[in-house]
């Protein structure tokens, strides 16, 4: 048996949404792309949707758009997807990072507080924003951080690229703080090809974001006209079009994916039981659309002991993972000063964790086969 890690859930309703625009002359800054700007925030609950070629794309508009830069600092999580501080270098700004908590895996109002309290007074005016992440579609504390950026002035981010469908206290992950994003590789929960968009009910960073996007011309104005120095983030609408059939399937997708989940938990509970795996934990108040299935070994497991059930399960067919690699320990991380020891929580968890295979049509045979070998690979160590 072969199984990949992720799995694009793509139908003909999608093949013909793109064919449709190839029929036309509209490839790009056609209608597709308001429109499909319209289904994300209306899902969303934000007043404006700017779509870009990518996720990344988009941290860097919204950091542009809060105005950081050199000589500013943000608070942000080593466990993520490396775009979450890139961002940041891209405009000279300095990322703080704050360690993990243990059972969610995200960063927490609480320990933002206390790294941001704890830093000397030159330091902590420099402190612009956070950017927090829902790590793995769990949410963080929207609400928590809402009123910690209240308190101190501090601009707040919502790293939703995960999170898709996710909730916090029955608002949507992504629309929280000033601003938030999706994203849409095709490992995310749902997938434009190449894709991200901007979620945000502040019109000043929307307005900024999409002048940014395409060139940094302002809207109304001319062609040839340039505001300001700006990029092409532009999605095109072949790539618009394959996201309005995605989010036409969406209640269908994302219930595929949260039983998908739901499988994998039940077979492996009596994995669970006999205590040597660990699955992450969301809060009270908080709706899981999962982005991936990730286990941590429990116990005394070490690195050793992970690196060998990955090439275990790689011989049997299955594709997994290390999610993730901490982003202080990334080579020019370590060249700014960080270095190993400095996040241990974040440290320890990312050597002891392994992403299954996981999408939409997974089927149960296959993730007996994947608890199979899992159950064969203890037995054997
Ligand atoms: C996927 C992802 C992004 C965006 O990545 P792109 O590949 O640029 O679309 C940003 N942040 C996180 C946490 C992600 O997982």
């Amino acid at each position: 048996m072969q199984i990949p890690l992720s799995n694009p859930d793509i139908t003909d309703l999608e093949k013909k949404a793109v064919q449709e625009v190839l029929n036309t002359p509209n490839l790009s800054l056609g209608p597709k792309i308001p429109e499909f700007e319209k289904v994300a925030a209306d899902f969303a609950g934000v007043k404006f949707a700017a779509a870009m070629s990518g996720g990344t794309a988009v941290l860097h508009t919204i950091v542009k758009a809060l105005g950081i830069g050199k000589g500013d600092s943000v608070l942000t999580t080593p466990f993520s997807f490396v775009a979450t501080a890139n961002c940041l270098l891209y405009e000279g700004a300095e990322p703080i990072f704050v360690d993990i908590d243990e059972d969610t895996y995200n960063i927490n109002p609480e320990s933002v507080e206390q790294a941001y309290l704890a830093l000397p007074p030159e330091k902590r005016e420099k402190v612009k924003a956070v950017i927090y992440v829902d790590v793995f579609g769990v949410p963080a504390d929207g609400p928590g951080f809402e009123s910690l950026g209240e308190k101190y002035g501090l601009r707040i981010v919502d790293d939703a690229a995960e999170a898709l469908g996710s909730a916090a206290n029955g608002r949507k992950c992504g629309s929280f703080g000033d601003a938030g994003l999706f994203a849409f590789y095709p490992n995310k929960q749902i997938t434009t090809g190449e894709g991200g968009i901007l979620l945000t009910n502040n019109e000043e960073i929307f307005r900024i974001a999409v002048s940014l996007r395409n060139q940094g011309r302002d809207a109304g104005a001319g062609w040839l006209r340039h505001a300001r120095l700006g990029y092409n983030y532009r999605m095109s609408d072949i790539n618009a079009a394959l996201g309005i059939a995605q989010f036409k399937r969406i209640e269908e997708m994302l219930a595929k994916r949260r039983m998908v989940r739901e499988m994998y938990n039940q077979h492996f509970s009596h994995i669970f039981a006999r205590g040597l795996l660990l699955s992450q934990k969301t809060s009270p108040g908080s709706f899981l659309s999962p982005f991936v299935y990730v286990l941590r070994l429990a116990g005394n497991y070490k690195r050793g002991v992970r690196d060998r059930l990955l090439a275990f399960l790689g011989e049997a067919g299955i594709q997994c993972s290390n999610y993730f690699t901490p982003i202080h320990l990334q080579p020019y991380f370590e060249e700014l000063g960080w270095k190993y020891g400095d996040m241990p929580v974040a440290e320890n968890i990312s050597e002891r964790t392994v992403a299954l295979p996981f999408y939409n049509n997974l089927t149960e045979k296959e993730i007996e086969y994947v608890v199979q070998k899992v159950d064969d690979f203890f037995t054997a160590n």
